[in-house]
């Protein structure tokens, strides 16, 4: 058996985690794994974009985090590629790298009045919901429209946490001040706007029908006519999504609390408001459909995420050029050692489950590759990160955040309540961390 080669893994979201579950599974001599994260938490979009109400796809994490049991698999949290470590640094102390990072940022529609207070992206406010320690509060004071742009299962999962009872949302482990917040709102109508029609609608119909299920909602459809489309040449998907809401408008009461309006064949033209967005113009973009004006406080744009340029990485829209994996140069020739995996390899579609193939076939690629691929000299990483008074939090480090949020979630009758607060997780990892003069958070 020759001297164990070295992975490293650039991102703990679930690509990340099935990458390294991948790799245990399918290499005849399992190498040495080091996982790092930007956050002391791993687990990514399972953690931090799947919808607290969805309590059955989390529970994935917990398959995922039997990687970190295996002898030579680490976490390195709070490390920040391209701050912390470079793509260099990392190519010369591992074998090979996997870049894993999904996709950070989103889509913008380009048109007058987006940037309105009250006007944000869907992901922005999933953070928020979801505990994000990045997250800026979402004031829903005042709100009695929303406005949902697009028609995929993200427009569906915020559209479902404004119209849910909050009381239906008090077992989730959502933090406090976003129950709160939820608690007080007094969200009338949400508005769910895609620019084709329900037959070509993004959304999956389990989810679908979820949100159309919502207790205490009244449902109505506006720009088309669901009677007068040709179901016949239709994938089953998009014809069961149509009886999904055939079904949702016959059995709809006709006044309710909250309303959800499904609007299709239009796009927003403009938000239009004072020093705040009071209102959407929609265009009609087919169907015989009319211009439309629709109050609204709130406008979450839900039209996709955007891969992130990563540094001393080859990027181009939104994805790291790859064949299967592979990272490829400009040129179009491969990058030797390097790899990616996830949403910045295939950009931002698919669900949690769709990571299992993809890692499979990043780490078929890599594993193929790594008999030619020179061994490098184990560089000592750890002392170039403590030299730049980088201090990575271990595995051991979130299991006294998990346990936290466990103990705060125990006091209030759930399972768990998120900590969504830097100070607070810094707290759990370094004791009483300090806050250095360029507002960098350091151990004390
Ligand atoms: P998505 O499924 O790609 O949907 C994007 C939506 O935005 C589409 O309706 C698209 O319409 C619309 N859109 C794009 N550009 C637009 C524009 N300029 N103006 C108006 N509408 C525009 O993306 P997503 O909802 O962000 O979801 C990402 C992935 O995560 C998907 O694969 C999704 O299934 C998955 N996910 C799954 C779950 C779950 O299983 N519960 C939950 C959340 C996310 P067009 O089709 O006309 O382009």
């Amino acid at each position: 058996m020759g001297e164990q080669r070295r992975v490293a893994i650039v991102g703990a979201g679930p690509s990340g985690l099935f990458t390294a579950a991948a790799l245990l599974a399918q290499a005849a001599e399992p190498p040495a794994i080091d996982i790092f994260d930007r956050l002391p938490t791993p687990f990514g979009l399972l953690r931090y974009g799947v919808a607290p109400d969805h309590a059955s796809i989390k529970a994935v994490a917990t398959t995922l985090a039997r990687v970190f049991e295996a002898p030579d698999v680490r976490f390195l949290g709070l490390v920040e590629f391209g701050r912390d470590v470079t793509a260099a640094e990392l190519r010369s102390g591992y074998d090979a790298v996997v870049y894993a990072v999904g996709a950070a940022d989103d889509r913008r529609l380009g048109i007058p009045g987006e940037d309105l207070p009250g006007s944000r992206s869907a992901r922005q406010f999933v953070s928020w919901y979801s505990g994000h320690p990045d997250a800026e509060a979402q004031p829903l004071d005042g709100v009695r429209s929303a406005v949902v742009v697009g028609v995929g299962n993200v427009a569906v999962d915020v559209a479902r946490i404004l119209l849910k009872d909050p009381a239906d949302l008090s077992a989730t482990d959502m933090p406090d001040a976003v129950l709160a917040e939820l608690r007080a709102a007094r969200i009338e109508d949400v508005w769910l706007v895609g620019r084709r029609g329900p037959e070509h609608a993004a959304f999956t119909t389990p989810e679908l029908r979820e949100l159309l299920e919502t207790p205490g909602i009244a449902v109505t459809l506006e720009g088309c006519d669901l009677a007068a489309i040709d179901d016949a040449g239709l994938e089953r998907h998009a014809r069961a999504n149509l009886a999904a809401i055939g079904r949702a408008l016959a059995a709809s009461p006709a006044s309710a609390l909250r309303r959800l309006h499904l609007l299709f064949w239009h796009r927003p033209a403009e938000l239009a408001g004072d020093g705040r967005v009071r209102a959407v113009r929609f265009e009609p973009t087919g169907g015989g459909g009319a211009p439309l004006t629709v109050p609204a406080e709130l406008v979450l744009r839900s039209i996709g995420y955007r891969g992130v340029p990563l540094p001393g990485v080859p990027y181009a829209e939104g994805r790291i050029p790859n064949l299967e994996g592979r990272v490829l140069e400009p040129d179009g020739s491969a990058r030797p050692g390097e790899y990616a995996v996830g949403w910045i390899k295939r950009g931002p579609v698919g669900l949690i489950g769709s990571n299992k193939k993809d890692a499979a076939e990043t780490v078929a690629a890599l594993l193929e590759d790594l008999s030619t691929l020179p061994r490098r000299e184990p560089a000592d990483l750890d002392a170039l990160l403590a030299a730049r008074g980088v201090r990575p939090s271990t595995l051991e480090d979130w299991r006294r955040i998990d346990a936290a949020e466990i103990d705060r979630g125990g006091l209030r009758g759930r399972e768990r309540t998120k900590i969504e607060a830097w100070h607070e997780l810094l707290g759990l990892v370094w004791g009483a961390p300090s806050v250095h003069r360029d507002g960098d958070v350091r151990p004390a």
